[in-house]
C-alpha cells in the first residue's frame, strides 16, 4: 500500500512538472507555472521520506536546509543581471547531483554486486547519465566563470585534439566498467568527464555562449532522467525528460539563431579568437533633448533593448517612452533578437515585467523586413547583435550570425554609456553608419530625460 501512495504521489509531482512548464510557455501564467512545479517538487522531495529502506534522515534535512537557506538567500538577493549566471550554476548543480547519484549507486554496486545488483541496462544508464551529467557540472562552472567576465577564453594548440582525447578516454573508461567493475577505473571515468567539461567550454565563447548555456541545459535534464531509471524513479525519469527535451529544442533554436550547427560552435575554433578587421571612420553623437525632439516628426519607431536596458533596468522606463509615442500616434513595436542579454528569453522576460503587451513584441524573423520603412529605430543597450559586421566581416568572431537589420533603417539612436564593446568583444560597424547617432548614457537616464522632453514640449 504505501508503494502505491508513493508512486501515486511521484505521478502527482510529474503532472504538476508537466502542467507548471506548459504555464510557462506564456508570461502572464509563467509565475504560477513556476509555482506549481515547486509544489510538484515539495510533493516529490516529502514522499521520498517514505521511500523503503530510507535512513540518515537527520543528514538529509540538514542537507535540505542549507540547501533551502543558501538558494534563499541568493535567490532573494540576486541582481537581475546577474540572473544568468545564477541560473548557469544551478543547472551545473542539477547535472552535479546526477552524477552524484551515479557515483553512489555504481560504487556500491562495484563494492557489493550480489546485494546492490543491477542490470547491464541500469548499469548502462547510469554511466551514461554519469558521463552527461560530470559535463554538464564541470561546464556550466565554467560557464558561470565566464559569464561574471572572471574568465575569458582558453586557447592552446592542438584543442580540438585533445578535448575529442578526453571525450574519447571517458567513453572507454565507461565502457570497460560495464565488464570491469574497478573503483579506479570508476574514479578516472568521472574525472575524464569532468575535466572533458571544463575543455569544452574553455574554448567556446564571443557569441556562441547562449548555444552551450542551453545545451548544458539538456544534459542536466537528460542526466537526471539516466538516474531516474537508476532509482526507479518515475518523478525524476519524468521531471528529467520534460527538461532534457526542453533544453534539446531550446539549444537547436539558439543554433539555429546564430546561423551555426551544434558541431560548429563545440567543435570548431570560433567566437572570440579574433577582433575581426579594424574599423576606420567617425561615430556621431547626439544629445539626448534633440533625440527626443525628433520623435516628435516620426509615425514609425521600432525599440531595439539588448543586455544594456538589463543593466541598466531601463524596461519600465522604455515602455513609458513607448507608451507616450503610442499616444501621439506612433506606430511603435519592440523587436528581439533570440540572443539578446545574457540568457534565452532575458528581453521577453524584462519586457513582460514592464507590462508591454505581447502584440508590441516581434522576433527577429518578424521584423527584419520592416526596418526600411521604419524612421527611428532606438537601440537600447544592444550592440552584438546589430552589428552588421556578422554580414561582411568574415574575420569577425560573430561572422555568420543572423543580425536585426537595423542600418536598413532611416534613421538610427545608439543608447550606450560609452565605448564599450558587447560580450562579443568587438567594434559594431553601425555606430559608423552616417545614419547613426550615439546618444551617450546610462540606458535608463536617458529614457527618462527623453520621456521628460517629450511631456515639456506637449
Ligand atoms: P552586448 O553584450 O553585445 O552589448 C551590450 C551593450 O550594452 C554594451 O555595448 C554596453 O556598452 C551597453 N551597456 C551596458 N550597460 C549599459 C547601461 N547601463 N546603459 C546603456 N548601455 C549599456 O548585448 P546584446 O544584447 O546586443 O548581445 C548579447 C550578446 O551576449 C551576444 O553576443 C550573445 O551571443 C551573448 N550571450 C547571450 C546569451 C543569451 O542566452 N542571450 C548568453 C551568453 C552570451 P557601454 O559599456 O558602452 O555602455
Amino acid at each position: 500500500m504505501r508503494e502505491i501512495i508513493i508512486q501515486v504521489a511521484y505521478f502527482a509531482a510529474a503532472i504538476l512538472f508537466i502542467l507548471g512548464l506548459k504555464r510557462m510557455s506564456s508570461p502572464k501564467t509563467a509565475t504560477s507555472g513556476v509555482e506549481w512545479a515547486g509544489i510538484g517538487m515539495l510533493i516529490a522531495v516529502l514522499v521520498t521520506f517514505f521511500f523503503p529502506g530510507m535512513h540518515n534522515f537527520l543528514l538529509i534535512i540538514v542537507a535540505i536546509f542549507l540547501g533551502t537557506v543558501a538558494a534563499w538567500i541568493a535567490a532573494k538577493k540576486v541582481a537581475m543581471t546577474a540572473m544568468p549566471e545564477m541560473i548557469a550554476m544551478y543547472n551545473g548543480m542539477g547535472g552535479g547531483a546526477a552524477a552524484a547519484i551515479a557515483a553512489i549507486e555504481l560504487s556500491k554496486f562495484i563494492i557489493d554486486p550480489n546485494i546492490h545488483h543491477m542490470s547491464a541496462a541500469t548499469f548502462s544508464l547510469a554511466i551514461t547519465g554519469a558521463l552527461i551529467g560530470s559535463i554538464s557540472f564541470s561546464g556550466s562552472i565554467l560557464a558561470f566563470f565566464k559569464l561574471r567576465d572572471w574568465l575569458k577564453n582558453i586557447y592552446f594548440p592542438m584543442q580540438q585534439v585533445i578535448n575529442l582525447s578526453v571525450l574519447a578516454i571517458a567513453l572507454v573508461l565507461g565502457a570497460i566498467l560495464l565488464f570491469w567493475h574497478s573503483t579506479l577505473i570508476l574514479v578516472l571515468f568521472f574525472i575524464a568527464s569532468l575535466a572533458y567539461g571544463v575543455l569544452m567550454t574553455m574554448s567556446i565563447g564571443g557569441a556562441d555562449m547562449p548555444v552551450v548555456i542551453s545545451l548544458y541545459n539538456a544534459f542536466t535534464g537528460l542526466a537526471v532522467a539516466c538516474e531516474g531509471f537508476v532509482l526507479n524513479n518515475i518523478s525524476m525519469i519524468i521531471a528529467g525528460t520534460l527538461v532534457g527535451s526542453a533544453g534539446t529544442l531550446l539549444t537547436l533554436l539558439m543554433a539555429k539563431a546564430m546561423n551555426r550547427s551544434l558541431s560548429n560552435v563545440l567543435f570548431t575554433r570560433f567566437g572570440g579568437s579574433s577582433g575581426g578587421t579594424e574599423v576606420t571612420g567617425t561615430t556621431k553623437s547626439m544629445e539626448v533633448e534633440d533625440a527626443a525632439m525628433m520623435l516628435n516628426y516620426v509615425t514609425r519607431v521600432v525599440f531595439v533593448p539588448g543586455y544594456g536596458m538589463a543593466v541598466a533596468q531601463a524596461q519600465q522606463k522604455v515602455w513609458e517612452l513607448a507608451s507616450l509615442l503610442l499616444e501621439k500616434g506612433v506606430d511603435v513595436k519592440f523587436a528581439i533578437h533570440p540572443v539578446a542579454g545574457r540568457m534565452p528569453g532575458h528581453m521577453n522576460v524584462l519586457l513582460a515585467e514592464a507590462g508591454v503587451p505581447y502584440d508590441y513584441i516581434l522576433d527577429m524573423e518578424d521584423i527584419n523586413n520592416d526596418f526600411p520603412t521604419t524612421d527611428i529605430v532606438i537601440v537600447l543597450g544592444a550592440n552584438d547583435v546589430v552589428n552588421p559586421a556578422a554580414r561582411t566581416d568574415k574575420a569577425s568572431p560573430i561572422y555568420g550570425m543572423p543580425i536585426l537589420n537595423v542600418d536598413y533603417a532611416k534613421q538610427i539612436f545608439v543608447i550606450k554609456r560609452g565605448k564599450g564593446k558587447g560580450y562579443a568583444g568587438i567594434e559594431n560597424l553601425l555606430f559608423f553608419n552616417d545614419k547613426c547617432r550615439m546618444v551617450y548614457g546610462d540606458a535608463k537616464q536617458v529614457m527618462t530625460k527623453m520621456i521628460q522632453t517629450l511631456k515639456e514640449q506637449e
